[in-house]
């Protein structure tokens, strides 16, 4: 939350606590807590930044500059206090930066924000050779479903599926021990490749998966580095993704509720045992989950 949030929060609640007032000699009642909002901010390299965009009847209009495009961002909240919640990519500099929010006038506004330095430690991993030095076949195999993938990734629905987007807490998609390698620099076989854009969570081949918020199902596929794989939007760009999958128990377009069991645990792909990669995705970007699921 930042301290602006916090501010124009406290002030409203403040008002509604004045109003709420007891007459000489009736008992105060206490009012309800104020919502916690989710995802925690944490403005690093893969962290979310939440940005206040202040109140307005509608929710207001943000993007961000990705490369060569505007890329819309989520913005929850409500006519007190709206919030653009940013992913901050693990390629991203230290320093300023900043988000463009369309002021209702059709002007643009930026809010600027500060990314500050996050060093992620480097990680060695044993994997099978052919998972490292691609064939010409599978070297084209992956350069296809990366374009694939990208199609995916821009998936911007308006309106989230079945879901309040106040709060985007999210259930853990599977019990197990989480790692926490979101981030590592990664060394496959002694070469660096990308680093690791989600969380590890160690379960059995087997083990069913639960939707950690509603969704709908938009990609269902086996691919060369992430195996069996669902994709899950939960609207205005928060996608969510399943790795390594033993079964997929679901087809694109089905939707999801919170707590829905929709595909099963496994070791496919580029793996070193079986276990679920969970992604999330905002605005194009890989975040650490960890930010949306309590400790
Ligand atoms: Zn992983």
């Amino acid at each position: 939350m930042t301290p602006s949030t916090m501010n124009r929060r406290t002030a409203v609640l403040g008002a509604a606590s004045l109003l709420a007032l007891p007459a000489a000699g009736r008992e105060a009642k206490p009012l309800p807590p104020p919502p916690t909002l989710w995802p925690q901010a944490l403005q690093v390299p893969g962290g979310v930044a939440r940005l206040s965009l202040g109140p307005a009847a509608m929710r207001p209009v943000a993007h961000v500059r990705q490369g060569d495009v505007d890329v819309p961002l989520l913005v929850q909240g409500d006519a007190i206090e709206w919030t653009a919640v940013a992913g901050i990519p693990l390629a991203a500099v230290a320093g300023p930066a900043h988000i463009t929010v369309m002021t209702t006038t059709g002007a643009q506004r930026q809010v600027p924000y500060t990314v500050a330095a996050k060093r992620y430690q480097e990680q060695h991993l044993k994997v099978s050779p052919r998972t490292v030095d691609l064939s010409p076949e599978d070297q084209a195999r992956y350069e296809r479903e990366r374009d694939h993938q990208l199609q995916v990734m821009a998936t911007f629905t308006e309106q989230p599926a079945g879901a309040a987007l106040l709060s985007l807490r999210m259930q853990v998609p599977v019990a197990g021990r989480r790692s926490s390698s979101f981030g590592l620099r990664r060394v496959f076989n002694g070469q660096p490749r990308n680093p690791h854009s989600g969380m590890d969570i160690a379960a059995a081949t087997g083990t069913p998966i639960v939707a950690p918020l509603a969704g709908r199902v938009i990609d269902v596929g086996d691919y060369f580095f992430n195996g069996g794989t669902v994709w899950l939007d939960h609207g205005q760009g928060l996608l969510s993704m399943y790795c390594h999958l033993s079964s997929m128990d679901v087809r694109v377009g089905d939707v999801l509720q919170t707590g829905d069991a929709f595909c099963k645990v496994g070791a496919t792909g580029r793996v070193t045992g079986p276990h679920l990669h969970w992604g999330v995705m905002l605005n194009r970007t890989m975040v650490d989950p960890a930010l949306f699921v309590p400790a």
